[in-house]
């Protein structure tokens, strides 16, 4: 098994039980803990909350949302809303990372953290390169390649500029070196 293969195997596993119907019509409101199934035993999700972890995430409320998009947490009360298109169709590594990230912005929250502080551009708010780090973390401890991670990072509405200036803040390389 390769370490992508790997990393596939275990994501997946906490995947495996879906618990509603991903269909279904209307936002649908889940606990964490009983949507994504041993993220508490993940070390980067227990580095984010210590030993409130699985306090946090028995009470942490997700709502599957017609929203388009991937994911984010809602700014009034510090849930977590994400696509049912994204769950459906969104490659589950990249699903994975993500949660990680979300959760880190769902600790920034807890701390009273400004998470959209519109004095920063989203790749220089000291929250996004908190929330990226865990995750770019994560993607390395899975084995991930810097190919794949620098993939992960770069999304559609970052333009070449502000992806350097993200990779350079979390360590990731811009360019492969050869
Ligand atoms: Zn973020």
């Amino acid at each position: 098994m390769t370490a992508i293969e790997f990393a596939m195997f275990r994501i997946l596993r906490l995947f495996r039980k879906l618990p509603f119907n991903l269909l279904g019509v209307g936002n649908q409101k889940v606990i964490f803990t009983e949507f994504f199934k041993g993220f508490e035993k993940v070390g980067a999700v227990k580095g984010i909350f210590g030993e409130k972890t699985e306090e946090v995430l028995s009470h942490l409320t997700v709502e599957i949302s017609w929203v388009m998009g991937y994911m984010y947490v809602d700014g009034s009360d510090g849930h977590l809303v994400i696509s049912k298109g994204y769950l459906n169709n969104g490659d589950k590594i990249d699903i994975y990372l993500d949660l990680i990230h979300e959760l880190c912005h769902v600790k920034q929250f807890r701390e009273g953290k400004e998470l959209f502080d519109p004095r920063y551009d989203y790749v220089d708010r000291p929250t996004e390169i908190e929330a990226y780090r865990y995750c770019i973390q994560e993607a390395r401890r899975l084995g991930l390649s810097e190919e794949r991670i620098r993939c992960y990072l770069w999304t559609e509405w970052m333009d070449e500029d502000d992806f350097k200036r993200l990779a350079k803040s979390v360590n990731v390389q811009f360019a492969s070196a050869s």
